[in-house]
């Protein structure tokens, strides 16, 4: 005989038991969820983290174009970003916290065109 999943304690009764009773078995479910929840909010940080830090690393200037692929294969995802600034000419930037991306297309090459926050987005 095991021991309950969520109390421990030693179970008593039939041998496919897993968990003492019905709150037992709500309890381990219940707290089981929290912490899928909780690791998807810590990839979706993990990952504005990585690109906040990629995009910063090849941003030195506080301008720049580089070439799509290569934030890629650093582990940069576009998907992730924390807000947007709409230029006047309607380009959309993308934000993960201070730095920006701007997708283009340039010799059929996509590339980003990087930028830093400035006071006059808000
Ligand atoms: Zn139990």
């Amino acid at each position: 005989m095991g021991a309950c999943l969520n109390c421990k304690k030693e179970l008593i009764g039939r041998a496919d038991k897993v968990f003492c009773d019905a709150y037992c078995k709500s309890s381990f479910h219940y707290k089981k969820k929290q912490g899928e929840k909780k690791s998807i909010f810590e990839s979706i940080d993990k990952q504005l983290k990585t690109n906040r830090r990629l995009l910063k690393l090849f941003n030195k200037a506080g301008k720049a174009v580089v070439r799509k692929e290569e934030l890629l294969a650093e582990g940069f995802n576009p998907k992730y970003f924390t807000h947007y600034w709409k230029n006047t000419k309607g380009e959309v930037y993308l934000f993960c916290y201070e730095f920006g991306f701007l997708e283009k297309q340039e010799n059929n090459k996509a590339k980003y065109v990087l930028v830093k926050w400035q006071d006059y987005m808000k």
